[in-house]
């Protein structure tokens, strides 16, 4: 597909080849970089559902806080600025954005006063799916809320999730778990984790280092309002998780999906679990604006 892709930088909606910065960049020497992961759920005749943009943009803003830097635009202003690139980009299908707010200064210096400015681009992805995956722990540790705090989603941070990745790939598994540095299980690489036990549902503290996922807070919900299921955040190792009915992981990137194996135990029944199944359905009907009862939730654009 030949679709024309524009990008905001620099105060202005540009074709995406042209939104580029410096080598000299602070963010891009120092991993100084606020950002955020949304998605604008495609629902036909060209309309999209930006599904919990006002919780993304205020984590942004609070992951600004946690770095010590300043955002150049309002709430508001990114709400607005994200929709009109959604419109502009009109992608007819699920689109991923992502706003950065960055630090600007050029050359060496990682003290130096801090000037940011915001850049946000989006791409076509694929329809989430449930797909059932296997899992092992990764030696790397999740980095602790004392270093960066679980609201802050800062792309320094992302080294530790990439590390872990590349070694548990090279040791032939397909997604790293990570434990945090007192070995409670933290989360995924890239997604929170829940373990179904017994018709209950367990996931990590946010003390023990997860990021504070927003499909996290939306299973909370799912679970107390939808299926009548009590929510724990408790600590737990990872010997806990072996003899569950069912783990899940879930973010936004690819939705909730079913952890059948992990570091060579069967979880449950091998297959995906009907608890996992549901919050699946219950989130695909959810952010593709197909249940009232969440509509708060929904930002239409079209
Ligand atoms: N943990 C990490 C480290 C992540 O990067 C993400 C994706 N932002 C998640 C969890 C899931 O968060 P969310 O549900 O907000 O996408």
């Amino acid at each position: 597909m030949n679709h024309k892709m524009y990008a905001y930088i620099n105060g202005r909606i540009v074709p995406e080849e042209r939104a580029t910065i410096s080598i000299k960049t602070h963010a891009f020497n120092y991993g100084t970089c606020a950002f955020e992961g949304m998605k604008a759920f495609y629902l036909g005749r060209k309309r999209w559902n930006l599904f919990r943009l006002h919780d993304h943009v205020d984590r942004l803003l609070r992951s600004c806080d946690v770095l010590h830097i300043s955002s150049p635009k309002s709430h508001d202003e990114i709400v607005s600025l994200i929709k009109r690139l959604v419109i502009k980009n009109s992608f007819p299908e699920d689109t991923y954005v992502r706003p950065m707010i960055y630090a600007t200064p050029q050359g060496l210096g990682l003290g130096k006063s801090v000037s940011t400015d915001l850049a946000i681009f989006c791409q076509p992805v694929d329809k989430n799916h449930l797909r059932e995956f296997d899992a092992m722990f990764s030696k790397n540790v999740r980095i602790p809320p004392s270093v960066v705090p679980s609201i802050g989603k800062i792309t320094g941070t992302y080294v530790g999730s990439f590390i872990a990745q590349r070694e548990v790939t090279e040791r032939g598994g397909m997604i790293a778990l990570m434990k945090g540095i007192d070995g409670h299980v933290a989360e995924a690489f890239g997604m929170n984790l829940f373990v179904v036990k017994r018709n209950k549902c367990y996931t990590p503290p946010l003390s023990a280092g997860p990021l504070d996922g927003i499909t996290r807070r939306s299973i909370f919900e799912f679970c107390k309002n939808d299926l009548g299921l009590k929510v724990e955040e408790r600590l737990f190792t990872p010997r806990f998780m072996y003899n569950a009915d069912e783990v899940f992981l879930c973010g936004t990137g690819a939705g909730i999906n079913a952890l059948t194996m992990i570091e060579g135990h069967r979880i449950g029944s091998g297959k995906c679990g009907q608890i996992t199944r549901k919050l699946s359905d219950l989130y695909q009907s959810v952010t593709h604006a197909k249940n009232s009862d969440y509509d708060s939730w929904n930002n239409i654009v079209k």
